[in-house]
């Protein structure tokens, strides 16, 4: 049988003599992107993530690569600048895993339908030249055609535009390959428990092996926190003061049949009762409806959607589509780690610029901004590292560096694969998900990997115990751990089942 894949990295992570020119600490979006722009610079780079890679904050996205239309209402142009440029990058760099997308914004008011055909002229031209479908009046009937199953009382018309989407985990496992086949170090299940702090300055860490219980120390020219919703913890827990905190803002989904849009059109509705946006979004074989935005005081891993969000979401989807509780297929949440100075109390005013922040002991921690911007945050923060740190490094080249050219391995049609991939493909992704993919239990696999979880709560606990099945004999499981697998998961996974937490 050949050597689990994780050995071998274990082995590099704990041998003592090279010295790491970066250790990222995180490894969700932020995180794998500066550590794919330090290896791309030719730099020395170790990433460790305490569970699995995309498994906070980085699956549980809306899946949109965009400049973010509701930042220009706002009037942040700069952010909205930004993540265009970035979501020309994304789309460039990884087509395996992002494309384009028609959404439209219906109106129930005549002015309101040129206020917004105005946005978004605005929204293409900040974009400039980025090849992609120009925003367009549409009158009622052309609305309709493109979203059949719109039913918003006093519809007028509506204005369609293009953005981009993704598949968020697929993207940060592909990252975590592409870093590996460029010669850094990526391993999940790794945390990281202190860090090693000498004269004041910070010269490395303490990382533990949740599998065996095994710790090592590592060291590095730079050690760069990217945990997101985790910063301040890691920071507090090694006694380093920051002038910014994280204020984690939980934001709700629901997955529906893909039926409830009749076609392959996005929806934006401009104002939802809490005068937010809210997006129905095709993704896969089903429609993802999103989002809320919730402050919350308690940083986790398996954040739950509450009733309350629950039926939020169902009343406007209901509301727009027509969308019953008999639609709803899954549902998640994820915490976004926004970022502020002072006390403030709304989360969705905050801005979602990133922060970079360089501690006295030499601590580079990175936090805030969007999956879509992650890009940008890593070559700013890397350039922001060696410069306090004053050493020369050399110029990040991720703007223009595909990541299937370089090692990731994207699963063919992406963002049309079913719920269900059948008997077959299951077994190929399954071992395709540990032997490459760093996939380390069955909810790696249903959840990060397959994507089942996300798309159908039902069809993943029916597929549990076969997956398992596959699994138990690549990671050389005994009956009693692969029994434990399929417990865990079925506890896990409870709080996607539509209904069950109501
Ligand atoms: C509901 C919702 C919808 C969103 N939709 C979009 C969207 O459509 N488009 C978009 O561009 N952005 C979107 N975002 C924002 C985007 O998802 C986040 O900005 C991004 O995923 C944050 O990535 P991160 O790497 O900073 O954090 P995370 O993904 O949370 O990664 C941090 C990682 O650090 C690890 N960690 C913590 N402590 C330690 C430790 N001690 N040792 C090792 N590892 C540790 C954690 O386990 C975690 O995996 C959305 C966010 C939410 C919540």
């Amino acid at each position: 049988m050949p050597e689990d894949p994780r050995q071998a990295l274990l082995r590099e992570a704990a041998d003592r003599s090279p010295h790491w020119d970066v250790l990222v600490i995180g490894g969700g979006a932020t995180g794998l992107a500066t550590a794919w722009d330090a290896v791309s610079r030719g730099l020395r780079v170790a990433l460790l993530e305490q569970a699995d890679f995309a498994g906070a904050t980085s699956s549980r996205s809306t899946k949109l690569v965009h400049g973010g239309v509701r930042y220009l209402q706002k009037g942040e142009l700069d952010l909205v600048v930004e993540a265009l440029r970035e979501r020309r990058l994304l789309l460039h760099n990884a087509p395996e895993y992002t494309r384009t997308l028609r959404f439209v914004l219906p109106a129930t008011r005549s002015f309101g339908r040129h206020y917004y055909r105005f946005g978004l002229w605005l929204y293409d031209f900040l974009a400039g030249k980025s090849g992609i479908e120009k925003a367009c009046l549409l009158d009622k009937a052309e609305t309709l055609e493109r979203l059949p199953r719109l039913v918003l009382e006093g519809l007028k018309g509506g204005v369609a535009y293009t953005d981009g989407q993704f598949d968020d985990a697929a993207l940060c496992i592909g990252m975590a390959q592409a870093i590996r086949a460029s010669g850094g170090l990526v391993l999940n299940y790794a945390p990281v428990e202190k860090l090693v702090v000498e004269n004041g300055k910070a010269r490395g860490l303490v990382a533990r092996d949740e599998e065996s219980g095994d710790s090592w120390e590592m060291r590095a020219s730079v050690v760069i926190n990217a945990t997101g919703i985790f910063a301040d913890a890691l920071r507090e827990k090694n006694h380093i003061a920051s002038q910014w905190t994280v204020r984690a803002s939980r934001g709700s989904h629901l997955v529906c049949r893909r039926e409830i849009l009749g076609g392959n059109h996005a929806l934006i509705l401009p104002k939802t009762r809490d005068g937010r946006v809210l997006f129905a979004i095709p993704w896969k074989d089903r429609a993802v409806v999103g989002t809320t935005d919730v402050p919350t005081g308690h940083p986790c891993l398996d954040p739950e959607i509450t009733p309350d969000e629950r039926r939020f979401l169902l009343e406007e989807a209901s509301r727009a589509l027509g969308v019953t509780e008999a639609d709803v297929t899954s549902q998640w949440a994820g915490l976004r780690p926004l970022v502020s100075r002072a006390h403030v109390r709304k989360t969705a005013s905050l801005s979602r610029k990133h922060v970079i922040e360089v501690s006295p002991e030499g601590l580079v921690t990175v936090l805030g901004g969007k999956w879509t911007t992650a890009r940008h945050m890593g070559e700013d923060a890397i350039d922001t590292a060696f410069r306090a740190h004053d050493l020369p490094v050399a110029l990040s080249s991720t703007a223009d560096r595909p990541l299937s050219a370089h090692g990731a391995r994207p699963r063919p049609h992406l963002l049309d694969e079913p719920a269900d991939p059948g008997p077959e493909a299951l077994r190929e992704e399954v071992l395709e998900a540990v032997r490459h993919g760093y996939a380390r239990s069955l909810d790696d696999v249903l959840s990060r990997r397959l994507r089942v979880l996300p798309l159908d709560a039902m069809i993943a606990r029916a597929l549990a115990p076969q997956v398992v099945e596959i699994m138990a004999p690549e990671l050389g499981w005994t009956s009693g751990k692969t029994a434990g697998q399929l417990a865990d998961f079925l506890r896990l996974s409870a709080s996607f089942v539509p209904l069950m937490n109501d």
